[in-house]
């Protein structure tokens, strides 16, 4: 974690943790048939073969929880998602993303 932090402010660029898409805009890209219900929206879960909505997510933080306890995908927000659904690690998620700045 502590490499991590140092990667995160390189020279090569840094996490810009407000260029992140907004939760809304992400999930309706990602996930199909969204519906949203107030602060939160279901969908289907991509994480496993899920017939019914079993994920929820937060518009407001981007947090998303699978309801299927053989699943139990989780995560705080859309660049966890990102690199859960893509495999890829922190930074190449934030490059995906647009949230990695290499200008300071
Ligand atoms: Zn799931």
């Amino acid at each position: 974690m502590r490499y991590l932090m140092a990667e995160m402010k390189s020279k090569r660029g840094h996490f810009d943790r407000a260029r992140l898409p907004d939760p809304l805009t992400y999930y309706a890209t990602e996930l199909d048939h969204l519906r949203p219900q107030g602060h939160n929206a279901m969908a289907r879960c991509p994480f496993h073969d899920d017939a019914h909505p079993s994920l929820t997510v937060n518009l407001a933080t981007g947090a998303f929880r699978c309801h299927v306890p053989e699943c139990g995908a989780h995560g705080r927000g859309v660049l966890d998602f990102h690199m859960a659904l893509y495999g890829f690690g922190f930074i190449a998620a934030a490059k995906a993303l647009g949230a990695w700045s290499t200008t300071s």
